[in-house]
This record gives C-alpha cells, sequence and structure tokens, in this order.
C-alpha cells in the first residue's frame, strides 16, 4: 500500500478558505454545452409537455435556466411523481435517462398520475462533469432551508407548493470511478478531513430513506433494472459505500438528515437510484435505460398500491 496522494489544493487537516476555493474554481473546464444536449431537448417537448422556466442559475456572467417538464394533461386528484435529474451534473444517465422517460414513457401514464421531471438541476456541473456548484458546495448535501446552494433552493420552491402531493419521487444518480479519484478527496481536501475510500460497486443499486425504507418498494425498482444491467453486489463487508446492504441492491441514507435531494418531497414511495457508467459490462445507452426501467417500475408499484 502507498500513502494516498495528497489533494492538489489545499493543507491537510485544514478546511479550505475563499483562496483554495478559487484556485480550484479557476481549475474547472467546460466540457460539454448544457443549452446543446438538455435545453435543446426540451425544447422538442414543448409539443407534448407544458415546460416552464423555475430558476435561472448565474455564476459570473453565465446564465443556466432550470426547466422543468410537466404533464399537459395535469389534473389536481391525480396523485403527482416527481422525476428528478442532474442533482450532480457530472452523472450524465441521470440527466439524459430523465429526458428519454419524458420521450418515450411518459404518455403511457398520461391521466393516470400528473409528471413534474426536473431533469438537471445543477447544469454548470453538468457542463464541467463535476459533482459540486461553482460555490463549491454539493447541491445534494444542500436541499435544507435557506440552502447555500441556489440549485437546490430553486427546487424546493419548484416542489414547495405540491409538497403534500407526491406519491412517489425518484431522484436519478451515478456512482462513478471519479467518486474516489477526485470528488472523495475533494471533498476531505475542502473539509480538512482525511479521505477514506469505501470502493466503488460494479453494478446498479438503490438508496431508500432511513425514516421510510418501503423494501419492497426498492424491491420491485432492482427486479425491473436487473433486465436491462448488472446489481451490484454487496462487498465483503456486506456494505454498499460503506452502508449496510438490506436487500439486493439496496441501502438505505438519512435522506433528509443529509439533505439530500430524495427528501424534498413527503412522497411515500422514493428511492434515489445509482448507475455504474464505469463498469465495463455496461453502455451509455443500457445506463438511460436503467434509469427509465426504474422511474417505470417506481411509478407501476405506486399505482398497483394505490394512492
Ligand atoms: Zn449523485
Amino acid at each position: 500500500m502507498t500513502a494516498p496522494a495528497q489533494y492538489p489544493i489545499g493543507t491537510p487537516g485544514k478546511a479550505w478558505g475563499s483562496v483554495e476555493k478559487s484556485t480550484w474554481l479557476s481549475r474547472q473546464i467546460r466540457l460539454r454545452s448544457y443549452a446543446d444536449e438538455v435545453l435543446a431537448r426540451i425544447e422538442l417537448l414543448r409539443a407534448r409537455f407544458d415546460v416552464t422556466q423555475y430558476g435561472l442559475i448565474e455564476y459570473g456572467d453565465e446564465r443556466f435556466p432550470l426547466l422543468a417538464v410537466r404533464s399537459r394533461d395535469w389534473r389536481d386528484e391525480l396523485p403527482c411523481v416527481l422525476v428528478t435529474g442532474g442533482v450532480h451534473g457530472y452523472e450524465t444517465s441521470g440527466v439524459h435517462g430523465a429526458l428519454q422517460f419524458v420521450e418515450q414513457r411518459a404518455a403511457d401514464y398520461a391521466g393516470r398520475v400528473n409528471l413534474l421531471v426536473a431533469p438537471c438541476i445543477s447544469p454548470w456541473a453538468y457542463e464541467r462533469i463535476h459533482r459540486w456548484n461553482a460555490d463549491a458546495i454539493d447541491p445534494n448535501r444542500s436541499f435544507r432551508e435557506g440552502s447555500p446552494a441556489q440549485e437546490s433552493a430553486a427546487l424546493m420552491q419548484l416542489v414547495a407548493p405540491l409538497r403534500d402531493r407526491f406519491l412517489v419521487h425518484v431522484d436519478l444518480h451515478e456512482t462513478t470511478d471519479t467518486d474516489e479519484s477526485e470528488f472523495g478527496p475533494a471533498l476531505a481536501a475542502r473539509d480538512g478531513k482525511e479521505f477514506e475510500p469505501h470502493g466503488i460497486p460494479d453494478g446498479f443499486y438503490v438508496v431508500g430513506d432511513d425514516e421510510d425504507p418501503q423494501p419492497e418498494f426498492q424491491q420491485a425498482i432492482i427486479a425491473a433494472v436487473a433486465k436491462v444491467t448488472h446489481i451490484a453486489p454487496a462487498d465483503a463487508k456486506g456494505e454498499i459505500i460503506g452502508s449496510k446492504v438490506v436487500g439486493n441492491g439496496i441501502i438505505n441514507y438519512a435522506l433528509r438528515n443529509l439533505g439530500l435531494c430524495g427528501s424534498v418531497t413527503k412522497a411515500r414511495y422514493r428511492t434515489t437510484t445509482e448507475v455504474y457508467p464505469d463498469s465495463p459490462r455496461a453502455t451509455p445507452e443500457q445506463c438511460n435505460a436503467a434509469q427509465v426501467a426504474a422511474v417505470c417500475a417506481a411509478i407501476d408499484f405506486a399505482l398497483a398500491r394505490g394512492g
């Protein structure tokens, strides 16, 4: 074992200040276009869905409109379903899976549920293929009152009027090799802590809520996704990324305490998907299809159980 290399920014044991954060920011490079890859695709949905702008992310002279897609036949008596992608901008299949769900499968649920889809919550990070926003904040630890992340605050505001009316919320994520090669070490350096790797699981898994885990619901999603891509096995300790595996491909987190997007509604059925795009056994198409399968399985399960 060699000692892990020190993260190139900051002093070990000391949390970053503004100088370290601007050094970090200066190293972030724009690698893809939110306008071309996300907004252009949402524009095409306007023919069949209601598209609304729910916020505007501003960093320096950059502007990113935040768009949400809604069922056109919205009816107040129907249960609501929230699908969120790109809370972590680098997790590509979260964004493209949400868009693919709307394009290919949303029509199947017309007249049965009201759909609200926010496909790319953190667009600056989408373009940089990064986990944090430009303020070196993880939006997916920031879903709380007085959020320090404008991305999280905007989604909370969008959801607020409907918060009690959601039956389902699926938050689409990925676990990637860069979580341990870059983002984990960067987080530890930012907070002046030591980085502790857990290993990256090879396969798909879901994260339920410690406070209301809904194991049958999670299992139904795993069963549907297993037809598309392989499910992550538990490691030698019976864990996935440091959490106890409670069912095939299922772990639970304290969503609300951690300020995770999965706690943004009071939906009875909520889950966070984790696709593994770096697997030699998974293509980008499979990753997107796995996200779509997870969303459909979640809605199907909830509808079968009744609101
Ligand atoms: Zn994520």
